[in-house]
C-alpha cells in the first residue's frame, strides 16, 4: 500500500483516496513570467512522478496543474514593456510546456490558467464576505483571520506573534488591515487600470492566494485527495488556500498535503531572485540530455534536499545511457542459443519489480526504487555475458523495464535498437571515408545514422553524436 508524509498530520499515513479507486490531485503550477529553472523542475518532475505512481497503483486519475498568468511581477513587466499581461505571458507559457515536455513529464487533466478564472474567484470573496471570513478595506477585500481558528494548522507555525513582513511571499500590503497577518484577497485598481476586473465588490485584481482555491475547487469539489507543492509553498500560500477554502465551504479542503524539498546549489537554495540558478534551456545547450536532468532530479527522495553539481549531472548522464544501452542489449540480444540453466532471470525481474513497488510505496523514495531497476541491470548484464537469454527471460525484462519506466520516465523513447559501439564503429568508418575522399560512403552512414534517430555534430575536437 502506498504511504507517505501527511504535512497537514506530520505522519506517514496509508493513502487512502475519499471515493474507492479514483484520485483527485492539485499541485501548484509554475508562474509564467520567465523560464522556469531546474529547481522549479525538481518540484515538477516530483509531481510527475507522484501522477504516475498514482496511476501505476491502479488508480483513475484527475490531476490539475494551474499556470499563474497574473502577479505583481508580471504586472510589472508587461508595464514596463507597454504590452498586455497576456501578451507577456502568452511565450513564457509555451516555454514552460515545452520544458515540461523534454523533461519527460506527462500533460496533467486539467492546466486552467488564473486569468481564466476570476469569476470563481469572485464567488469565493464574496462568500467569505457573507460569511464573515473577509473584509473590505480602503477597497480591497482581506481575509479575516481572526474568524478561522484553525490558522496554521499545516505549517504548525505559531502566529502569537506579529508576522507581517516575514517572508517575501508574505502580503505586505501597505493597506489598513485589522490584523498584520490578514492577507489581501482582491486588491483595488482604478476604473482605468488594466489588469483589473469589475467585482460586486469593487473593481480589482485577485491575490496569489484565491487562485488555487478557486481553481482547484472548480475541477476537484469542495474536498479532493490530494494537494502538493514545494516545500516554500507550504506558508503562507497552502495556508491560506485552506483558509480560504474551508472558510467558504465550512468543509475539508484537502485530505493529504505533500511537499517537495529544494533543489540547491554549492548548498544555497536554487532561486531566480539570489540568481543562482541554471535553466532547462542553460542545461540542454551544453549538451546535457533532458533524460540525464530527470534522472538527477529524482535520484534522491522528494523529502531530501538535493544539492545540484556538474559531476552529479555528467554522472547522471552515463547512468541513463547505460540503462538505455541495457535496454538495447536486452531487446536485440540473440535468445536463440544455449542457455544457461542455472540462473533464472525471469525470477530476477519479478524480485526487482518487487522491490521497486516496496521501494515507491515507502513515501515514494526514489533512491531506492532506482537501485532496484540497477540491480537486476547488473545481475542481467552479468547473466547475458555468460550466455544467451532465454526467450521468457528477455520478455520477463523487458516488462520489468516497461513497468519501472511508466512510473520514473529515464529510459526514454526507444531507439532503434543501436548501440553506442555500433555508433562509434560506424563513426570511425565515416571518417575513414573521408581520408578517402569516399563522400557518398560518408554521406550514406550519416543518413542511416539519421534514421536512427543519431545526430552527428563535426566539430575541430573530431566527432560528437547525440541520440535525438
Ligand atoms: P513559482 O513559479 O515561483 O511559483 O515556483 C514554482 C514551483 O517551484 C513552486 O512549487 C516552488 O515551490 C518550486 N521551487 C522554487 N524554487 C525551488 C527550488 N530551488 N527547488 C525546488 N523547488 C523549487
Ligand atoms: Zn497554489
Amino acid at each position: 500500500m502506498l504511504r507517505f508524509f501527511n504535512t497537514l498530520t506530520r505522519q506517514i499515513e496509508d493513502f487512502q483516496p475519499l471515493e474507492d479507486g479514483k484520485v483527485r490531485m492539485y499541485i501548484c503550477g509554475p508562474t509564467v513570467w520567465n523560464f522556469a529553472h531546474i529547481g522549479n523542475f525538481r518540484t515538477f518532475v516530483f509531481g510527475d512522478i507522484l501522477r504516475r505512481y498514482i496511476k501505476f497503483k491502479g488508480y483513475k486519475l484527475t490531476h490539475v496543474m494551474n499556470l499563474t498568468d497574473i502577479d505583481d511581477r508580471i504586472i510589472n513587466e508587461a508595464a514596463a514593456r507597454n504590452i498586455t499581461i497576456d501578451e507577456f505571458t502568452e511565450p513564457y507559457a509555451q516555454y514552460f510546456l515545452e520544458d515540461f515536455d523534454a523533461l519527460g513529464n506527462e500533460r496533467p487533466e486539467v492546466m486552467p490558467r488564473a486569468t481564466h478564472h476570476i469569476q470563481e474567484m469572485i464567488e469565493i470573496i464574496s462568500a467569505l464576505l457573507a460569511n464573515g471570513h473577509a473584509y473590505e478595506s480602503d477597497g480591497s477585500i482581506y481575509y479575516r483571520i481572526a474568524a478561522f481558528p484553525e490558522y496554521g494548522k499545516l505549517s504548525k507555525i505559531n502566529f502569537s506573534g506579529n508576522i507581517a513582513g516575514g517572508s517575501e511571499r508574505i502580503d505586505t500590503d501597505k493597506y489598513d488591515k485589522e490584523d498584520a497577518r490578514d492577507f489581501a484577497l482582491w486588491k483595488l485598481v482604478g476604473p482605468d487600470d488594466e489588469p483589473g476586473w469589475d467585482a460586486p465588490f469593487g473593481r480589482g485584481r485577485p491575490g496569489w492566494h484565491i487562485e488555487c482555491s478557486a481553481m482547484s475547487m472548480k475541477y476537484l469539489g469542495k474536498t479532493f485527495d490530494l494537494h502538493a507543492g514545494g516545500q516554500d509553498l507550504q506558508f503562507p500560500h497552502h495556508e491560506n488556500e485552506i483558509a480560504q477554502s474551508e472558510g467558504a465551504t465550512g468543509e475539508l479542503f484537502a485530505k493529504y498535503w505533500i511537499h517537495s524539498e529544494f533543489l540547491k546549489i554549492d548548498d544555497v537554495t536554487m532561486s531566480k531572485s539570489k540568481g543562482n540558478f541554471f535553466t532547462f534551456r542553460d542545461l540542454s545547450a551544453q549538451g546535457y540530455s533532458p533524460l540525464a536532468i530527470r534522472y538527477l532530479l529524482i535520484s534522491v527522495p522528494y523529502r531530501k534536499q538535493l544539492n545540484f553539481t556538474f559531476e552529479g549531472l555528467q554522472g547522471a548522464e552515463s547512468t541513463v545511457d547505460r540503462l538505455r544501452n541495457f535496454r538495447t542489449l536486452v531487446k536485440s540480444g540473440d535468445t536463440t542459443g544455449r542457455q544457461v540453466t542455472s540462473r533464472d532471470l525471469d525470477e530476477t525481474a519479478v524480485i526487482a519489480q518487487k522491490r521497486f513497488e516496496a521501494a515507491m510505496d515507502d513515501d515514494l523514495n526514489t533512491a531506492a526504487a532506482l537501485a532496484a531497476v540497477h540491480d537486476m541491470v547488473r545481475e542481467v548484464n552479468t547473466a547475458m555475458a555468460e550466455g544467451p537469454l532465454a526467450e521468457e527471460e528477455q520478455s520477463a525484462i523487458l516488462d520489468a523495464v516497461a513497468k519501472f519506466d511508466a512510473v520514473l520516465g529515464i529510459f526514454g523513447p526507444e531507439d532503434d535498437g543501436i548501440l553506442d559501439a555500433e555508433i562509434e564503429d560506424l563513426i570511425a568508418e565515416r571518417q575513414a571515408a573521408r581520408a578517402d575522399r569516399n563522400f557518398a560512403r560518408s554521406d550514406e552512414i550519416r543518413d542511416l545514422l539519421l534514421e536512427k534517430g543519431i545526430v552527428l555534430e563535426d566539430t575541430k575536437d573530431g566527432v560528437r553524436w547525440k541520440r535525438r
